[in-house]
């Protein structure tokens, strides 16, 4: 069996086509990323507009690059939820035109699980794992105990963490640092931390006192405004150009996010564990999202899962982000 992927549930216009032991037989990818970091954040109607101006091209590209006639296609495979609703809909309006024309089947995909399943097809994992979930949009803990059984145990109650530092990082001005240019917020705060020093700043993580597996994004974020608009008058620099203190921010505020990350997946570890929903060895943590990227939060997950017997897999960074690979698959 032999599936095309589409993906336009945000920002990225992507297809592929996957067989059914997990091969890539051809991707293809647009990323919006750059237009959107000059406008300051995804305007709806531009996304939109991206997708339209190459959802065929891509599609095309990815098909191609297979070698697989269309006709060949065992089904259409395509994200419908959830996401920004003028942005899937490019990606539904073309799949069922394609379906139509094929007369091939329409897998229908929660690009949420698409995320949490990815894993499945670069290492073998026996379920019930635990998944964390951390992206531009999303911010979830979840038991997946088959292809389409979750447990959701916790998300965000506010913002997710890869839009608190892509906030962050707008206001650190840090598209204007000559290092940074053109990476994403959440790029460019780890790629600066590895220069900063972390303890300069006191931030508390989130939620501290809370007993559950909930996340929160906000307060931390307003908690670094503070501090960066307290800089700005020390430093004598104007909103809009980059601080001498700017890594130091950067470190603290990726220290405090990983500590909040860490802490609530170790809540929800021995929650699970403790109930049996989990065995108590030899389990799995599975950490997606764009965010799952960042190698300093990762080195925080790994505490929690030597502590709790557990094996820490992350897909490669390219699968972590949004891709057609993990919709087909
Ligand atoms: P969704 O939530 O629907 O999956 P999304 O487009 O935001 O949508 P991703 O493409 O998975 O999802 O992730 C993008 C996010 O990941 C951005 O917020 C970006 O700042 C963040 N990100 C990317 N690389 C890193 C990194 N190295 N460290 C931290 N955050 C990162
Ligand atoms: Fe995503």
């Amino acid at each position: 069996k032999v599936v095309l992927g589409i993906e336009t549930s945000c920002d990225d216009t992507a297809a592929a086509v996957v067989d059914e032991t997990g091969n890539v037989l051809g991707e293809a990818i647009h990323s919006q990323t750059e237009v959107h970091l000059k406008t300051g954040g995804i305007i709806p109607p531009v996304a939109q507009q991206l997708h339209r101006e190459n959802i065929q091209r891509i599609v095309q590209e990815a098909l191609s690059a297979s070698r697989v006639p269309p006709s060949e296609l065992s089904a259409v495979a395509t994200t419908t939820m959830p996401g920004l609703a003028l942005s899937l809909g490019v990606g539904l309006s073309f799949s069922l035109q394609l379906v139509g024309q094929l007369r091939k089947p329409f897998i229908p995909i929660h690009h949420m699980e698409a995320h949490a399943l990815t894993i499945r097809l670069t290492n073998e994992v026996e379920f019930p794992f635990l998944v964390l979930l951390i992206s531009g949009g999303h911010c979830l803990l979840a038991l997946v105990r088959g292809v389409a059984d979750f447990l959701l145990l916790g998300k965000s109650l506010d913002i997710a963490p890869g839009d608190m530092l892509d906030k962050v990082a707008r206001r650190l001005s840090l598209t204007k640092h000559p290092e940074c240019a053109a990476m994403s917020g959440g790029k460019a705060i780890e790629h600066l931390a590895k220069q900063g020093n972390r303890l300069r700043f006191d931030l508390t993580p989130p939620m501290h006192r809370a007993k559950n597996c909930d996340f929160s994004f906000t307060g931390l974020q307003h908690a670094v405004n503070k501090i960066i608009t307290q800089k700005e008058k020390e430093e004598g620099v104007e909103q809009g150009q980059v601080l001498a203190s700017a890594a130091d921010i950067a470190a603290a505020v990726q220290h405090t996010t990983a500590c909040h990350l860490a802490k609530r997946t170790h809540r929800a570890l021995l929650f699970c564990q403790q109930r049996g929903l989990l065995p108590s060895s030899n389990t799995a943590l599975v950490v997606s999202g764009g965010v799952a990227s960042n190698f300093y939060i990762r080195k925080a997950l790994e505490l929690v899962t030597n502590a709790t017997q557990c094996a820490l897999l992350c897909p490669p960074p390219r699968l972590c982000t949004d891709n057609g690979v993990m919709v087909a698959w």
